[in-house]
């Protein structure tokens, strides 16, 4: 989440601190763990009730900064006391929820998630009175105009330019009943997207198909029908004699893969694509169409054109049309390679199938695909696997970016301590004791840039998929601290056997990895300018960044080793890795294209494209150019896709492939300097990295390209020669 989001969060929430501190009683002193500080935290002294006091604390604290602020006479105006002074008013809120946050996503304590959920009750209830607000949002429009607005430096004065964007979203512009209206949509936006996203997890849970007839399951492997045959016997269907098979959500997939029977891979399709329609019982199209509407009111109240403008206003495309235009062109330049992929695909169909076909039925899709020969279809994975030695490819992964970049990384002693018991010196504490912790020094100056844990297993309790998380944001030269998450594949429970990985592992490994350099390198003068600080559409660029790396044969030559011999990868095996790749790369980008499209489409053209419509119907019909020609419509993606309800990915879909775009370009530069080439590396570290969100990204890309971002490297991976 991006910091300014908190800030606001919390500065619309003000209550006068008189009316705060006479009418209820104080809160519990906040707990020293939970508010930032030096150091590294002290994980088993956070309890899920010491946070909850701690955000009560936080709350008051940042209510009487924000008193002072609004009290003071313009005369007495300058930068620090007035928009530093307000970033800096919920720094101990911040800092609270960031804790809170991960450990709930870490601790297997349903007591966690109820702290969780009482913070946002908390910062919730707080937003019922805004007299503070109101007061400072005034304070900081006359300071705007105030002399020392002069003197400021480039980095000043885009923070203050992106927090008063900010303040406006927040409807702080707006007088009390236009604030009021601004309040009803947001609340009820919120409940809109909590019934989505539980309608579409109630369904994917709801679905089960029990088969009694063996012959229906032919085709697959007997493991898997083992683990069916007992997930049917839990729940009392079938006997030893007698056994059923039970399909879930989860595995219904592998039947529309491996199945030989094309009823059954048809039905499993049927009910694995009914979530968020009306067959499930929970239909999210009614959901989809009032947000959209529910959008358009908020957007045209804070004066914007639609939904999709006012969220592109802080990021580098600026505005909806230059991101839709974005879209449209990379579908454009991608329609050759599309069309060569679908044909491809016809005519494997039709051969198998004795006869022209001109669409197929989706049930049938990666059935076919399955059937290919290995060399097609990507299976080459469990030969790279045993070349993926866990602890060297971690260790080498920091090490080959560490030469890179000019960095070097040590690992600290670690423990996990029990509530009440001292850390030991020159020990850092953990939430598990499967987590380490690494610092990172600048090789030539050595100076300790930050630490960040690597929690990368997964347990019961623990959040599933990966993600970075910054836990503290060092002032001026203190080092920042960040938490790389994920869930690769864990240790064998037998220790004689070699803890190996697989290349998705390295790949997301290496994905977390960028974010979490992004994160540490970054110390711009503003605190609040670090690398969340920077536009939404480019802080995915890092992580595709790095991710580049792992097909590069040089960089695999580095990264592999043969667990028992240990060679490095064979060449013909990072050749075929390389094939695996361009194989598979055209049709995920052609979803996420389409998606990208779709999402900016409803929040752009709502009235004019969708409403009064089926969503499936026009949605198949704008996307039209761009699909499989399948036998039959398939639901519209929307229906499920939780990042284009929710606030941060509304309209943003295509940010993921911008930021490709910027890291296929930036790559592409690696390839011809050398892609472990140190001088480049710095240059990258200069112009990006070590800035942050204190520049304009935009500007931060052309100082070390030279130019604007250019699409021709990523597309390039999807020439249809390369198919
Ligand atoms: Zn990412």
């Amino acid at each position: 989440m991006k910091t300014a989001q908190l800030l606001l969060a919390v500065l619309l929430t003000c209550t006068p601190v008189q009316a705060a501190v006479g009418s209820a009683p104080a809160p519990a002193l906040a707990q020293p763990p939970f508010f930032r500080g030096d150091g590294y935290p002290a994980w088993s002294q956070m309890t899920p009730a010491n946070a909850v006091a701690a955000t009560q604390a936080a709350i008051m604290e940042s209510e009487q900064r924000l008193a002072a602020i609004a009290a003071l006479r313009p005369a007495e105006y300058t930068f620090e006391n007035t928009f530093l002074a307000c970033y800096k008013a919920d720094e101990n809120l911040r800092q609270v929820q960031g804790y809170l946050y991960h450990l709930s996503n870490v601790v297997a304590s349903p007591a966690w998630q109820q702290a969780l959920g009482r913070m946002h009750s908390i910062v919730a209830m707080h937003k019922s009175s805004s007299h503070a607000a109101e007061q400072v949002w005034a304070t900081l429009q006359a300071a705007a105009q105030a002399p020392f607005m002069q003197q400021l430096s480039a980095e000043q004065r885009l923070f203050v330019q992106r927090m008063l964007t900010d303040l406006r979203h927040r409807g702080l512009e707006l007088p009390r009943e236009k604030r009021a209206e601004l309040a009803a949509i947001e609340l009820e936006l919120r409940q809109l997207g909590s019934q989505f996203s539980s309608n579409t997890q109630a369904a994917s849970k709801r679905w089960q198909l029990v088969i009694t007839d063996r012959w229906a399951l032919q085709g697959m492997p007997e493991p898997w029908l083992k683990q069916a045959a007992a997930a049917a016997q839990a729940q009392g269907l079938g006997t030893e004699r007698q056994p059923a098979w039970l399909i879930t959500p989860a595995t219904a997939g592998d039947v529309v893969r491996c199945c030989g029977v094309e009823e059954t891979r048809h039905r499993c399709w049927l009910g694995a694509t009914s979530a968020g329609t009306a067959l499930s019982g929970a239909d999210n199209e009614p959901i989809i169409a009032r947000t959209m509407e529910l959008r358009h009111q908020l957007a045209t109240l804070l004066g914007y054109r639609h939904y999709a403008d006012m969220m592109a206003a802080d990021r580098m495309m600026g505005n909806a049309e230059r991101a839709l235009a974005f879209v449209d062109d990379l579908l454009t330049r991608s329609k050759p390679a599309w069309d060569a992929y679908v044909a491809e695909k016809l005519k494997r169909h039709s051969r198998l199938h004795g006869s022209k076909l001109t669409a197929i039925p989706p049930w049938n899709e990666t059935y076919v695909d399955a059937m290919l020969p290995p060399r097609q279809h990507g299976s080459h994975a469990a030969a790279i696997t045993p070349y993926l030695p866990a602890e060297h490819v971690i260790s080498e992964l920091m090490k080959l970016w560490g030469d890179i970049l000019g960095l070097h990384f040590e690992k600290l002693p670690t423990a996990c301590l029990k509530p009440g018991v001292p850390c030991p010196a020159d020990t850092v504490e953990t939430w598990h004791p499967s987590v380490q912790c690494f610092a990172v020094y600048d090789t030539a100056t050595h100076r300790h840039l930050g630490s960040f844990y690597t929690d990368l297993y997964p347990r019961p309790g623990k959040r599933s998929q990966a993600w970075s998380m910054p836990l503290q944001f060092g002032e001026g030269d203190a080092p920042h601290l960040v938490a790389l998450m994920a869930n690769l594949s864990p240790p064998p429970a037998d220790a004689d056997r070699p803890h190996l990985l697989t290349h998705a592992d390295l790949y997301l490994l290496a994905h977390e990895f960028g974010h979490v350099l992004h994160l540490l390198l970054a110390h711009p003068e503003l605190r609040a300018q670090g690398a969340m600080g920077a536009e939404r559409d480019f802080l995915e660029f890092p992580s595709h960044l790095v991710e580049s790396w792992v097909w590069e044969p040089a960089a695999l030559a580095r990264l592999t080793r043969h667990y028992a011999t240990g060679e490095p990868l064979p060449h013909h095996l990072a050749e075929l890795l390389a094939a695996d790749r361009r194989h598979s790369l055209i049709a995920p980008h052609m979803q996420l294209l389409c998606a990208a499209k779709l999402d900016l489409e409803l929040n752009m053209h709502w009235q004019e494209k969708f409403r009064g419509r089926s969503l499936d119907v026009a949605a198949a019909e704008l996307l039209a150019p761009w699909q499989m020609p399948y036998t039959q419509p398939t639901p519209c993606a929307m229906r499920t896709m939780l990042h284009c309800m929710s606030e941060g990915y509304a309209a943003a879909l295509y940010t993921y492939k911008w930021c490709e775009v910027m890291a296929a370009d930036v790559h592409a530069r690696f390839q011809r300097d050398g892609i472990l080439n140190p001088a480049t590396g710095a240059a990258l570290r200069h112009a990006i990295f070590d800035k942050g969100g204190s520049r304009p990204a935009a500007a931060m890309f052309r100082d070390f390209m030279g130019r604007a971002p250019q699409p021709d490297a990523l597309m390039k991976r999807y020439q249809p020669t390369n198919l």
